[in-house]
């Protein structure tokens, strides 16, 4: 499904990726851990398209399609969804009617015709259910004043609506408290099938503790220098990032 090879990015003149390969099958789950700094995030915002980096090398092939020559919204639209891809508060929009047009786009470009109002009540009924959002939450404008585990549920909401191909989860905030690690870690479990992945970013280790990974992989200085099960997150809790930093650092 997504293919990663030798992906190099830079801030300015400063690398921040050093050659980054991934391979990641449908039906997997994919973790990404490391010491803060290490580049994570920035290789979620490189696979999400956002413009402050510059690609300076390699290659991102998603389901036989050359991800790096689309915008963020086509990548979207091909399946590939960002946990902060719709950050932003928009006032005045709920986000009932945010998704409405959203799923509508995404189900245009797939050839599928746009929902009638009943049946995207219908199946935004049953993904309410499916992630244990509350309508209420849903009238309310799109993240306006939403707290942090309210603003994930919508995430996990958005996720489970548009039934992306890919998701890119991010979970940078260290202002997460148990339930809200929860929420996203339930919705994974639930979204997760035979055709669709998910690549989560977290400095964690309890995350995992909830959703389970097929495989976990440690980004340090921005290169993927260790991988392996769920057992490698297990001892990277115990023993920290010292070991491997040695290990990368005589490598590299
Ligand atoms: P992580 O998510 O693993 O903690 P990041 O991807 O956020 O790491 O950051 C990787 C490196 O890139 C860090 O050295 C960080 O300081 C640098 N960096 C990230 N964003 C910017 C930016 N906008 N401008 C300059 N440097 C940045
Ligand atoms: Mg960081
Ligand atoms: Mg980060």
């Amino acid at each position: 499904m997504l293919s990663i090879k030798n992906l190099k990015a830079n801030i300015g003149e400063k690398e921040i990726l050093r050659g980054i390969n991934l391979e990641v099958k449908p039906g997997e789950v994919h973790a990404i851990m490391g010491p803060n700094g290490s580049g994570k995030s920035t290789l979620a915002s490189v696979l999400a398209g956002r413009e402050d980096f510059e690609v300076v090398g390699g290659e991102v092939d998603f389901q036989g399609k050359d991800l790096l020559d689309f915008g963020p919204e086509e990548r979207a639209r091909e399946g590939v969804f960002l946990a902060f891809q719709y950050p932003v508060e928009i006032p005045g929009v709920s986000t009932i009617n945010f998704m409405k047009t959203a799923l509508n786009q995404v189900r245009e470009h797939r050839g599928e015709e746009a929902l009638s109002a009943v049946d995207f009540l219908k199946v935004m009924k049953e993904k309410m259910e499916l992630v244990e959002i509350s309508q209420s939450l849903l009238n309310r404008s799109l993240n306006e004043g939403f707290s942090g585990g309210e603003k994930k549920r919508n995430e996990i909401f958005q996720m489970a609506m548009l039934e992306p191909k890919l998701s890119i989860l991010d979970e940078t905030d260290s202002g997460l408290d148990i339930d809200a690690l929860r929420i996203v870690a339930n919705g994974v479990n639930k979204l997760k099938n035979k055709d669709n992945a998910t690549i989560v970013v977290t400095h964690y280790q309890r995350l995992l503790d909830y959703i389970v990974p097929d495989y976990v992989h440690v980004l340090y200085n921005g290169r993927i220098v260790k991988s392996g099960t769920k057992e490698l997150a297990l001892e990277l809790e115990e023993k920290g990032y010292d070991w491997i930093k040695a290990e990368a650092d005589q490598q590299f």
